[in-house]
């Protein structure tokens, strides 16, 4: 990833377009925040701890994501180096927040189940190869800084069989949802009364079901989701309300910058 653009310093790929990040500047996009502990530590990679985690780091955020991943078609080929392929669509899925009775919690649903320890043992258990100990220090992490997890579970205090939980696939502006949602939790993560009306892209979790939906890649937690160790805050991906910077505002302030310059 050697190209690297000038207005946001995003790394891409060759073959990727200018504006594919960022519009040539015209979008200014949230800067990512540097991670706290252990997660830097182990991200920067120095100890033998910090190693073993960035050859596995894929299986560490598989033990967080909250979403699966899923393919309209795959093809999976047996034999000395099992391979995977991918054909046609890609996409993300999400269940319930609980599991149904007689079945073990996954992805989300672990978030929510017994306490840190047990929570901690699920994870190593469904993703082998992983260290609890490691597991359980970036859970705690993610329990105190994840903002998803505490709307999650914030609004589950106050769930019942007349309510479903909503995850808003824009941005709205303050005070929004007073009026359309009950009891909303969050400004993003929200209660909606079962059979209310909402957006079309927006995610509506059951309390328990066994209906897995596919979240549209247009949502902002799109990536939120399914990369908790990379959004560990639960930062907005790309979203319909991200606005394009004023470019006259932006001229102005470059003219008054330099004119002061050279006074
Ligand atoms: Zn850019």
């Amino acid at each position: 990833m050697s190209v690297i653009c000038e207005h946001c310093e995003a790394k891409k790929w060759k073959g990727e377009t200018p504006g594919m990040c960022c519009s040539g500047g015209k979008v200014q996009l949230p800067r990512l925040v540097d991670p706290l502990e252990p997660l830097r530590t182990l991200l920067i990679g120095a100890s033998a701890e910090a190693k073993h985690f960035l050859t596995n780091i894929r299986r560490y955020n598989s033990c967080f994501q909250m979403t699966s991943f899923g393919t309209t078609k795959e093809i999976r080929e047996s034999g000395y180096m099992p391979t995977f392929k991918v054909q046609g669509q890609v996409y993300h899925r999400i269940g319930s927040l609980y599991p149904l009775p007689n079945e073990k919690p996954k992805f989300l649903q672990i978030y929510f189940v017994g306490d840190g320890t047990q929570q901690a043992e699920q994870r190593c258990k469904n993703v082998p190869q992983t260290r609890q100990d490691i597991v359980l220090q970036l859970q705690d992490l993610l329990n105190h800084h994840n903002c998803y997890v505490h709307s999650f579970k914030s609004a589950m205090n106050k769930i019942s069989p007349e309510f479903k939980v909503v995850i808003l696939a824009d941005k709205t502006s303050h005070g929004e949802h007073k009026r359309r949602f009950n009891a909303p939790a969050t400004d993003e993560v929200a209660l909606i009364m079962v059979g209310e009306q909402h957006g079309a892209r927006d995610i509506i979790l059951e309390e328990r079901s066994g209906i897995i939906k596919k979240i549209p890649d247009t949502h902002r937690s799109y990536d939120a989701l399914q990369y908790p160790l990379l959004f560990w805050q639960e930062e907005d991906g790309y979203h319909f309300e991200l606005r394009q910077r004023n470019q006259d505002c932006h001229n102005l302030r470059f003219l008054l910058c330099s004119s002061t310059r050279t006074e």
